[in-house]
């Protein structure tokens, strides 16, 4: 079966200026195109739901492509290491042309009267992903020391105090002080 993701553009490359709306749920990559990223690292299953609703319109010589692209992905919270799932929702506005000219770097291209909107969803989302996702924006994290996850559980290690830091800290007041004494 044809892949949802190419779009029959004859018609309208013809009919200057038309239109036609691309809505369809699809794998995100069926064919595997993309290898699984390290466990670290946020992306997205072959296999998930990609929700693609664009809309085409044509121009002289290309076509417009605007609307939105929608996946969920998975990845691991920056504090804690647990799971975290979130859906990456990305507007896109891009061109589609038949021949790149000057100015068409980032254009994609129409090819035997096709427009494959797979490379152009795959950018969108992969761009979006969150680098450092966070499972809850108030996650404790981890102790350092015991690695209790502290959002389920405390501890009673001691967090030592850093020498050079304590120095610092003394420096700083110092400052502050002598900084007030001026003013006075
Ligand atoms: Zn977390
Ligand atoms: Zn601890």
């Amino acid at each position: 079966m044809a892949s949802p993701y190419l779009v029959p553009v004859a018609q309208l490359l013809r009919d200057v200026p038309s239109t036609y709306e691309a809505s369809f749920e699809a794998p995100f990559d069926e064919p595997h195109e993309f290898p699984a990223r390290g466990p670290a690292e946020t992306d997205v299953f072959p296999e998930a739901t990609v929700k693609v609703r664009i809309t085409l319109q044509s121009f002289s010589g290309g076509l417009r492509a605007k609307g939105l692209v929608e996946a969920p992905w998975h990845g691991m919270c920056r504090r804690c290491s647990n799971p975290v799932l979130g859906v990456s929702v990305v507007a896109v506005d891009e061109r589609y042309v038949d021949a790149r000219g000057p100015g068409d770097d980032d254009a994609y291209l129409v090819e035997n009267d096709f427009a494959d909107l797979a490379p152009l969803a795959h950018d969108a989302i992969f761009l979006d992903l969150p680098l450092a996702p966070l499972c809850r924006e108030d996650c404790k994290g981890l102790c350092p020391f015991c690695g209790i996850d502290w959002n389920e559980a405390s501890c009673d290690c001691q967090v030592p105090v850093d020498a050079r830091w304590a120095t610092l800290d003394v420096l700083r007041f110092a400052d502050f002080e002598s900084d007030e004494s001026k003013e006075v």
